[in-house]
């Protein structure tokens, strides 16, 4: 039986050439992760990654979970995630505790693929797609004077590199200017490319509903996080008086939390991220629960490889919401702002073909870390 011999934290950071910023008005100047590295005493290691400020992850890790994971079979990925849960839920059961959990339930997964030597969506029920439609999120707000401009030059390049999909930040603070910059986009993209929006949570209910209905006269084809995430009776009423999908819920945690969501049907469109809800195990759940309610499931992604990866088996082993003759997959969200992460952090990179990518076929995540990467950006 394979045991847990260490728990390890990476904490990196990277400078970026071009800060941008959304809504929430703060410019990423940096892009980081807390990268979990999980070795078994037969000299296996696993990869996972925790979403957030990568050092508020590392201290959960480091000071409540690590020493209880020494020793414990990788396999009982379960049981270890409910340990885990119920040693921390009197003092908090959600936010950047569950974050550390994710990263390490990823790497858990990871080893457990890599023993079994089986790609992680064919331990997880199987593999309902082999690649993917992926959709670009990007169009935040640079360059301040060119916020139209920017927009249409960046959504016609994802148009060129085939991209099917392509999603929009709004919420510059002028509903007008808002719809102005949204029009210009889908005009200069075909209308075959579908085109989403994300307001990252800006609006009061009567604003989301006011743009949403502009929205709706645009052909998008979902409004993400219109309000704050606190609101569920808020999201009620935005998505029950629009016609436009609503999505949300990258900001929720575990079962429980998406639960009370998709119950009173607050979104039409739930996002939960591997590396923050949950983890692979926690986000089965979560799907699982959504399909129930009828609610779609498709994943925020925001992070390095290893999350990509993560969320791509996730991906693979989603069913098809609804089944059908012709279905309309889940759409993988492959952000495409600067991270190095992302791009150099694995030996072979995860990339696109025509807007399709291939889900990982080899052992675990199917991915090889490249550690100098890690070194060279680490924190501490
Ligand atoms: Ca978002």
């Amino acid at each position: 039986m394979p045991k847990i011999k260490s728990v390890k934290c990476h904490p990196v950071s990277a400078p970026i050439e071009r800060p941008f910023t959304s809504s929430r008005g703060w410019l990423y100047k940096t892009r980081g992760s807390c990268i979990v590295e999980i070795e078994t005493n037969d000299g296996l290691v696993g990869w996972g990654e925790c979403y957030g400020p990568a050092l508020v992850a590392k201290s959960y890790i480091d000071t409540q979970f690590s020493s209880r994971l020494i020793g414990r079979d990788p396999f009982d990925v379960e049981v270890i995630w409910e340990d885990l849960y119920n040693r921390m839920k009197d003092y908090g059961s959600s936010g950047m505790v569950i974050s550390a959990m994710s990263g390490i339930d990823i790497a858990l997964w990871d080893i457990i693929g890599k023993e079994s030597r089986k790609p992680i969506h064919k331990l997880i029920g199987g593999c309902f797609r082999s690649e993917v439609q992926c959709y670009a999120t990007g169009l935040y707000f640079i360059d301040m004077d060119r916020l139209v401009e920017e927009a249409v030059e960046e959504a016609c390049g994802y148009a060129d590199e085939g991209f099917p999909a392509i999603k929009m930040k709004i919420g510059l603070g002028d509903i007008r200017f808002d719809i102005r910059r949204v029009e210009a986009v889908r005009k200069s993209i075909p209308d075959n490319i579908r085109l989403m929006v994300d307001a990252n949570h800006c609006y009061s209910v009567a604003q989301a509903i006011r743009i949403g209905r502009e929205l709706e006269q645009l052909n998008i084809e979902w409004f993400e996080e219109p309000i704050s995430p606190e609101d569920l009776d808020g999201y009620t009423e935005v998505s029950r008086t629009l016609d436009i999908a609503i999505a949300g819920g990258e900001n929720e945690f575990t079962r429980w939390g998406f639960r009370d969501i998709v119950a009173r049907k607050a979104m039409d469109i739930i996002q939960p991220d591997v590396c923050a809800a949950g983890g692979i195990s926690e986000c089965r759940k979560i799907a699982a629960l959504a399909l129930a309610h009828g609610v779609e499931c498709v994943p925020h992604a925001w992070g390095s490889v290893i999350g990509l990866a993560a969320t791509l088996h996730f991906l693979a082993a989603l069913p098809d919401q609804p089944p059908s003759f012709k279905p309309m997959p889940p759409l993988l969200e492959f952000e495409q702002c600067e991270n190095p992460f992302r791009d150099l952090l694995s030996r072979e990179p995860i990339t696109h073909r025509s807007g399709l990518v291939q889900i990982p076929t080899g052992d675990g995540l199917g991915i090889e870390i490249d550690r100098h990467i890690l070194e060279r950006f680490r924190v501490s």
